[in-house]
């Protein structure tokens, strides 16, 4: 069977069984600077289960659970070689998938070229829609789960998440590490060299070369968060957050200092162009202080970045 069909039998049958649950959300268009942001209501959002990041836990005699060991057969699209593919549990998307390790690994480990492979073919046989693949990564990239697991999201109307405007913008070099003008944090993206995809055309093939390009990005964050806090006199301890997405035409990473401003916590679909809220007020919040203002709080400042001079955003 098709993985579309795939995708869709084990939802209309998980949400039958009461297995997924799906909420309904409301989306609003916010522009700024000619790029159209996508911010989503979800009230719902606050009855999800807030499972903490357990890896560092403190509480030592909190048992933690890991929903993705065993994982719920009922949410099982498919199985890979050393992966399988599940329906998001809580679902305000239909069709969102995450790509989880079958053996446990640490969510703060890089991607490595299987897991690689195993995002890319997936994302390659959803065909009915086009797709966002990405990786939260480390205590403040808003990642809630301490199980490897890379995330696919169906982009619905989108043909292109909205931060794709930044790649269209600019003339880059196909497979070299770049920053994106007008991006105002730190940040590191790649354009994928499509003749190469179409030669490698095996997904394992493909991961190898992925993993290459998002190795020289991992590379360029750690020297340069390094940097900053070395600037600072602070040591670097644990593993650097960051935000990975990835496109059938390009990948960017953004290293993150903070998850969440006041209560809107921040994950990669943020990075993406397109936010969660729990509630109108945090969305009315981010409307009035600016998208960019709202993820240049969470991120390292650009190399060499002169200080911001714009007006402090209020406290909260
Ligand atoms: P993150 O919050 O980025 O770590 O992603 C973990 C995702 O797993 C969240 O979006 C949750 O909605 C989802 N989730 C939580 N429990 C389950 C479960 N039992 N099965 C499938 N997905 C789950």
């Amino acid at each position: 069977m098709a993985l579309d069909d795939q995708i869709q039998k084990t939802h209309e049958a998980a949400l039958k069984k009461g297995e997924l649950i799906f909420t309904d959300t409301t989306v609003e268009t916010f522009s700024e600077d000619g790029v159209e942001y996508e911010l989503r209501l979800v009230p719902q959002l606050e009855k999800k289960p807030v499972q903490a990041s357990n890896e560092e836990s403190s509480d030592k005699s909190a048992k933690p659970t890991n929903p993705f060991l065993p994982y719920n057969p009922d949410l099982c699209v498919t199985e890979l070689e050393k992966h399988v593919v599940l329906l998001n549990k809580f679902c305000v998307v239909p069709g969102h998938l995450l790509v989880v390790t079958k053996e446990f690994e640490r969510q703060s480990l890089p991607i490595n070229p299987s897991d690689f492979a195993a995002l890319w073919k997936t994302m390659t046989s959803v065909h009915k829609q086009k797709t966002l693949g990405f990786y939260n990564s480390g205590p403040m990239s808003g990642a809630s789960q301490p199980h490897k697991h890379m995330q696919i999201l169906p982009l619905e109307k989108l043909e292109v998440p909205p931060m794709d405007q930044f790649f269209v913008n600019t003339k880059l070099v196909p497979g070299k590490t770049s920053q994106l003008p007008g991006l105002p944090f730190l940040h590191y993206g790649v354009l994928f060299d499509q003749e190469k995809i179409k030669e490698l055309k095996e997904p394992e093939a493909v991961g190898e070369y992925l993993v290459d390009l998002y190795s020289d990005l991992l590379d360029s964050v750690f020297e340069n968060v390094a940097k900053y806090h070395l600037g600072e006199g602070i040591r670097l301890e644990g593993p650097v957050s960051y935000n990975l997405l990835v496109t059938s035409t390009w990948m960017l990473i953004v290293p993150r200092k903070e998850e969440k401003f006041g209560q809107i916590s921040v994950n990669s679909l943020g990075f993406s162009g397109m936010l969660l809220f729990r509630s109108q007020e945090d969305l009315d919040l981010v409307k009035r202080i600016g998208y960019m203002r709202l993820l240049s709080s969470l991120t390292y400042p650009l190399p060499n970045a002169e200080p911001v001079k714009s007006e402090p955003l209020p406290a909260l």
